[in-house]
């Protein structure tokens, strides 16, 4: 539905079925505010761009319709490249104390024996991060968003959501409105924030996204998983149905159990949290895997019911889908806005906080009249690619890890076996306590090139400070290359 203020012409969003007109959309007590960069939702990727919008000094709004970080579980590892960007905004140390090193993954198949490991690549100087880093992300998120205190140039407005966006070629304007979760007095007050640049960082049922009637990809993934966050208390047991390696016990390597009877996850957290992972077959409903019993009864093969006390559990779908745009003149789509990928290489909020670096240096440049708007076209030229090579790598190991059928399972062991074998006759073999069948196949995801801003040679990655990254199949595209 379209109202007007003014000249400008606004699209208004349908929640809930229902027009937004029901509720008068831009009549209310409205005023205006200005800033360089509006920020739509502050998950992780729209706190990581608050905080680099922060820090280039640039007059920023975010606006977030809860007044809480998420409460369910999800992110619990992200790599090193996420870290270096947490160091670019000061939060490295205080991140690092609350993450702890994942050291790989094993894969049981369904005999129960191992078939595959990933192992994070040791670290080869004591400054580097690790590959992997195991997190708890309301307390990442809360970290995060501590670190806007620091800057007077950062306004976060809570229980406010956006409602409407107007495009516009210097600058778009966004209609804030009181969360709906909000009743009461002055919720149908509303505010416009005018902003040269807007960031839509708002998740996966993304408002802005649908307001600008971009379509979603749909790369064709889609499985529901039970998703259990824990605390536990002393020791884990181990099914003697299944070979746990050592570092599995150990609690340095997560666990994939591919049996084809039910294909499950175990990661172990930071400090006492324990993350576990069942797959929900085509006959379950939700509400059957949620209930206590059916829980405690999957706990119990792995913890003294004693020594556990369930945190949060959801049933999610895991889906690969990617946006056909990502930017719509000065409005850009971020994070599980712009991509959703299933989580079993750990790499969708990592995607996302990727976005957030690599916008923010383009905005700063075209802000600054140092690059011109075109260069704003290579934010998905450079990121997409990336992207969508993950997805596929993650949507390929979900595929085998979802194998129902037993043969297909059997038959995919043998082959897990046989590429682990061939890995393993390859020289400096560092790993001391798996059988020498496994090899070392990295955590550490795709990486792309690194170019020079100022010759744009292709870089190793750390040898000039002054870098930028474009995915190889579309290094051409590299503005400064034009
Ligand atoms: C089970 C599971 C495991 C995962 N594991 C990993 C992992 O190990 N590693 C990893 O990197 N990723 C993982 N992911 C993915 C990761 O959790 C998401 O990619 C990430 O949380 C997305 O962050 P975001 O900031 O883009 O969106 P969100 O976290 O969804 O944040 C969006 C924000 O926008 C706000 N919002 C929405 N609409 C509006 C509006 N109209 N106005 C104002 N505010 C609005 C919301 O309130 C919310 O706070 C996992 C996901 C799942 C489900």
């Amino acid at each position: 539905m379209v109202n007007s203020i003014g000249r400008r012409q606004y699209i208004c969003f349908l929640l809930d079925g229902a027009p937004y007109g029901a509720r008068p959309a831009f009549s209310m007590k409205t005023h205006t505010s200005e800033f360089d960069v509006a920020i739509v939702g502050l998950g992780p990727v729209g706190a990581v761009a608050a905080n680099l919008a922060g820090a280039a000094g640039l007059r920023t709004i975010v606006v977030e319709r809860g007044d809480q970080p998420y409460v369910m579980p999800r992110a619990i590892v992200f790599d090193a490249e996420i870290m270096r960007i947490f160091s670019s905004i000061g939060l490295a140390k205080e991140v690092a104390a609350a993450t702890r090193a994942l050291e790989g993954s094993i894969y049981l198949g369904a005999d129960g024996k191992p078939i595959r490991a990933f192992r994070a690549r040791p670290r080869s100087h004591e400054l580097q991060w690790h590959p992997s880093n195991l997190f708890y992300q309301p307390e990442l998120e809360r970290i995060l968003r501590n670190g806007l205190l620091r800057f007077p140039n950062v306004t976060v407005l809570r229980e406010k959501e956006v409602v409407g966006v107007q495009k516009g070629d210097g600058s778009s304007e966004l209609a804030v409105a009181a969360a709906r979760t909000t009743p009461g007095p002055g919720s149908d007050a509303r505010q416009i924030v005018r902003s040269k640049f807007v960031l839509a960082c708002d998740g996966a049922s993304s408002t802005v996204r649908k307001l600008l009637r971009i379509a979603l990809e749909d790369i064709g993934f889609e499985e529901r998983w039970l998703v259990l966050d824990a605390l536990v208390n002393g020791a884990l047991q181990w099914p003697t149905v299944y070979a746990v390696p050592e570092e599995v016990r150990s609690g340095r390597y997560s666990l994939m159990v591919c049996d084809p009877a039910r294909p499950a996850t175990l990661i172990p957290g930071v400090g006492r949290h324990r993350r576990w992972e069942y797959m929900v077959m085509e006959y379950e409903k939700d509400d059957d895997v949620l209930g206590e019993t059916w829980l405690s009864q999957r706990l119990a093969q792995w913890v003294e019911p004693s020594d556990v006390e369930i945190v949060r559990s959801a049933v999610y779908r895991f889906r690969a889908l990617i946006a056909d745009r990502w930017r719509e003149q000065n409005i850009f789509l971020l994070g599980d806005a712009a991509h959703q990928t299933p989580p079993f290489y750990g790499q969708g909020m990592c995607h996302g906080i990727r976005d957030a670096a690599q916008l923010m240096w383009r905005l700063c440049l075209v802000k600054d009249g140092a690059a011109s708007v075109a260069a704003l076209d290579s934010y998905q030229i450079e990121r997409a690619p990336h992207v969508r090579e993950i997805i596929a790598a993650s949507v390929m190991a979900g595929a085998e890890v979802c194998k129902l059928d037993p043969a297909a399972a059997r038959a995919r062991d043998i082959e897990f076996r046989r590429v682990e074998l061939e890995r393993a006759d390859r020289p400096g073999w560092p790993f001391p306590t798996l059988s020498r069948q496994f090899g070392t196949a990295s955590l550490i995801p795709a990486q792309v090139a690194c170019y020079c801003r100022k010759c744009c040679a292709c870089l190793p990655r750390e040898c000039c400070s002054d870098w930028m990254r474009f995915s190889r199949a579309d290094s051409r595209s590299c503005p400064l290359n034009q």
